[in-house]
């Protein structure tokens, strides 16, 4: 095999993006407005401000096309960024595909994810606007994490409501949250309505994202000039996440290269909606045509098999409702390993751009195929990857495996949004041969969806 391009192909600090790009500025429609959960009205900017810091309420709504990053934050990124674009020359080997796999590596810092790239910016609007401290939630640990690691470099006290089975079962990221100044609490927690309601009924409940949601926005109203971060799903979220496809762009550039196909893990949608930023403008004015593909767990699947329809963000339904592919907030996941995809919904956004084709394709792909794949990758391309981000290798490999068949050359590019360090739970259990691939039934899909507000 020819090597005429690098197997890493990297961006000088100077080359750092300094803008980010805002898809729903180039968008033909946008989303249905979110609604009050009081009032069932589009929610006001006001609505919005108690719980997020202001800046990030007006850049939730803003159809302005690019937005300078902030200096500070800036900063904070040539620590980490650019990122890596690499080349798997090895993947390609090993499958005998002709098509070229790209994949843009977000794992290389302590955070472990591209969560990183919001918490930051979260954390400095926050600051810039005089809070005191703020709370979220965290399932798998990730997004925690990447906050603690922003609130300590600001300076802002945090309190990290963290999904009850996670902390349970991964006590050394709770540790490093710690580590870096946050406190953590496992949910539900008796510091919150919501928690002591839940526990009340059911003193073992192992929690859910839904519900640390719940508990971290409550903890937020209740305590003075205090507000709320979330990690996905939100277009602040996916707009700070445009870094990672703006750099996509420009590195692949530098090799003449332009994917065929972009593909992304969906939790909540946040680091689809940056891998594919760039491509997606492309798309929507016409310059382009890259096929894009959601890939997400089989025993979560919203795009694939949820309805599109108002529903609650959270489980104690008090955040605004959001038009999306939704499971229902009742839809209780079973414990997969890919905690970060465990969530209910997905980003209004991308609901809307996959509702109106942009956004081509979504595939739901089981637990076991998706560990194997995980394997596969890291014994080829020397990286031990997140459970989350193995869903995108395993559809990469497939539609590899498709070109193939069709002898094309495709060029596919894969986002590789975390590292797997802290996930050797699930990989025991893949190696002890004790990992299960749950099959979701219809019944189990209906009774999610029936506990969608009627609207
Ligand atoms: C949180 C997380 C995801 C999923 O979140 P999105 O908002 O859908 O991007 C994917 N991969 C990793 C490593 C994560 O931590």
């Amino acid at each position: 095999m020819s090597k005429k391009v690098p197997n890493r192909i990297l961006l000088t600090e100077d080359r750092i993006p300094k803008q980010w790009y805002n898809v729903r500025a180039d968008m033909p429609e946008q989303h249905e407005p979110y609604l009050n959960p009081a009032t069932m009205k589009p929610v006001a900017l006001d609505d919005l401000t108690p719980i997020f810091a202001e800046e990030l309420c007006k850049q939730e709504v803003t159809l302005e096309r690019f937005i300078d990053i902030p200096e500070e934050v800036l900063d904070y990124y040539r620590m980490f960024r650019p990122s890596p674009m690499i080349r798997a020359y090895n993947l390609e080997r090993l499958l005998d595909t002709p098509a070229r796999i790209y994949y843009k590596y977000e794992g290389n810092n302590t955070s472990g994810s591209h969560k990183l790239n919001t918490a930051v910016a979260q954390v400095y609007y926050n600051k810039k606007q005089g809070i005191d401290s703020m709370t979220t939630e965290t399932g798998a640990g990730q997004w925690g994490t990447a906050l603690a690691m922003a609130c300590a470099y600001f300076e802002v006290p945090l309190q990290v409501f963290m999904v009850r089975i996670s902390y349970d079962q991964k006590p050394y990221r709770k540790e490093v949250m710690r580590t870096y100044g946050a406190t953590v609490y496992a949910s539900p927690s008796n510091k919150t309505d919501v928690g002591r309601a839940i526990l009340a009924k059911d003193p073992h409940n192992t929690g859910s994202l839904g519900t640390a949601i719940s508990e971290a926005i409550e903890t937020a109203l209740k305590t003075p000039n205090t507000r709320y971060s979330l990690g996905s799903v939100l277009n602040h979220v996916m707009l700070h996440q445009s870094i990672i496809g703006i750099e996509s762009k420009i590195q692949l550039e530098m090799v003449d290269e332009y994917p065929d196909y972009v593909i992304g893990c969906a939790g909540g949608g946040s680091n689809l909606g940056g891998l594919m930023s760039s491509f997606m403008q492309d798309k929507l004015t016409g310059k382009a045509n890259p096929h894009f593909i959601a890939v997400e767990p089989a025993a979560c699947p919203s795009f694939t098999r949820g309805g599109y329809a108002y529903d609650f963000c959270d489980v104690g339904h008090i955040t605004p409702l959001a038009k999306m592919y939704t499971l229902g907030s009742g839809f209780i996941p079973t414990s997969i390993h890919a905690g970060g995809l465990r969530y209910h919904g997905m980003s209004p956004t991308l609901s809307k751009l996959y509702h109106d084709g942009y956004l081509d394709e979504a595939r739901a792909v089981g637990q076991k195929e998706v560990f194997e794949a995980a394997v596969l990758f890291a014994k080829h391309e020397a990286i031990l990857p997140a459970p989350e981000s193995s869903h995108a290798i395993k559809a990469a490999i497939d539609v590899a495996l498709e070109c193939k068949e069709r002898g094309e050359a495709k060029t596919i590019l894969f986002g590789l949004t975390g590292n797997g360090t802290f996930d050797l739970a699930a990989y025991e259990s893949y190696n002890d041969g004790t990992m299960e691939s749950y099959a979701l039934s219809d019944e189990d899909i209906k009774k999610g969806l029936s506990t969608l507000p009627q609207i």
